[in-house]
């Protein structure tokens, strides 16, 4: 065996026997809870099995490319990837280290990546650089034409016909350079316009959650990081919305109706708050929303307006024409106390699993 292929083989074996460490005891049925020290070390020791499981049945090698995606189509934390995984193992492929590169490849492409806004920048400076160029020549050109004017002045008398004759030469020679300037401008600003607009699209597609349209999570984050910035004590509540058993639509009418749904519950949302709050997809079948200038309660009371109106709408599969029901979510509101973002964020995720253990379909506010 190669070297290279020895020390993968024993790599993974070791990593197995730590994956599959089967000294410390099963996490307990039902589903262990995240919110105390040991539910999380149990569902991560759950999830460790699961990636070694899967790189190991689909016979993948470890490294950290087959790992990262592992871990998003296990975690559900990369939805696209996790997707692309899930149809991929449906079409009934084996999934291998070149199909696991491939589907990198495309999420990376679809992502505005450093790398692409580094390219966009650097070909927006060479038209900046042609721009500048062709002005240099216009100016270079209109002075060389000056200074042989003013020689050509001084033979006038002598020589007339040869004056005027040179004179007209030089002018020609003039309007032709300056022509080639300015299609040399107008083109590079075709260029520039066109890499302009391929910037904005990059801009609003890393702003924008593809599938619902609304912001994401990248620009939900930066809106907040903005409304914390503002001056003078007022209220600002955040919540995080989770649609129930949103798996059982996937499972029930299949993922393009549940991305129907998504889109559908999205917009609800959105519509229903209205000015009232920002809505952003923060991640799967989660929208977190942004009250400004509003209470825990008040924001609880909005939802709880949005909540009923979702109840009175019986949704339907376009495709098959089954009735998917009533769909409702459950979500968990918190105040930012003294800036504190990321705490606000976890005592909404908290509030959120509170309503998801007291029977969902309910909005809570977190104790803080
Ligand atoms: P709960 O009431 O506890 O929230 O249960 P749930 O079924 O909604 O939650 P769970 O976390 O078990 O499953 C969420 C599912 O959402 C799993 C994942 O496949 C699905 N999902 C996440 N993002 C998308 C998406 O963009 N489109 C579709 N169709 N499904 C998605
Ligand atoms: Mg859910
Ligand atoms: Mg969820």
């Amino acid at each position: 065996m190669p070297r290279q292929a020895a020390r993968a083989a024993t790599l993974h074996q070791r990593m197995l026997g730590w994956l599959q460490n089967d000294t410390v005891p099963s996490p307990p049925a039902p589903a262990p809870n995240p919110l105390t020290e040991n539910g999380r070390t149990a569902v991560r020791r759950q999830l460790y099995r699961d990636v070694g499981e899967f790189l190991f049945s689909n016979g993948l090698e470890p490294t950290p490319r087959n790992f990262m995606v592992a871990h998003s189509y296990l975690s559900g934390e990369n939805w696209e990837i996790g997707r692309a995984v899930a149809d991929h193992l449906h079409s009934g492929k084996p999934l291998s280290d070149g199909e696991v590169g491939e589907i990198v490849e495309r999420q990376r492409a679809s992502q505005l990546t450093p790398d692409r806004l580094a390219e966009l920048a650097s070909q927006l400076e060479a038209r900046l650089n042609d721009c500048v160029s062709a002005v240099d020549t216009t100016r270079d050109s209109a002075a060389t034409f000056g200074s042989a004017l003013n020689e050509e002045a001084a033979n006038l008398n002598s020589d007339p016909v040869g004056t005027l004759h040179r004179v007209i030469a030089l002018t020609r020679e003039a309007v032709e350079t300056a022509r080639l300037a300015e299609l040399q401008l107008q083109q590079t600003r075709r260029e520039a316009d066109a890499l302009r607009s391929d910037l904005e699209q990059a801009r609003r597609a890393a702003e924008q959650d593809h599938l619902t349209g609304l912001p994401n999570r990248r620009c939900f984050e930066a809106r907040l990081a903005t409304a914390m910035a503002e001056p003078g004590p007022r209220n600002v509540t955040v919540a995080l919305c989770d649609i129930d058993d949103f798996k059982q639509v996937n499972d029930r009418h299949g993922h393009p109706a549940g991305d129907r749904v998504l889109r559908f519950v999205g917009d609800f949302l959105r519509t229903q708050l209205g000015r009232g709050a920002m809505v952003a997809r923060y991640g799967g079948e989660e929208f977190a929303c942004l009250f400004e200038g509003e209470t825990p309660h008040g924001a609880r009371a909005a939802l709880n307006a949005v909540r009923d109106k979702l109840a009175t709408r019986s949704l339907v599969n376009q495709e098959s024409g089954l009735s998917i029901g009533v769909v409702t979510f459950s979500a968990g509101v918190a105040p930012i106390v003294d800036g504190d973002v990321h705490a606000a964020m976890q005592d909404a995720d908290a509030a959120l699993y509170t309503a998801k253990r007291n029977g969902k379909d309910a909005v809570v506010v977190a104790r803080t």
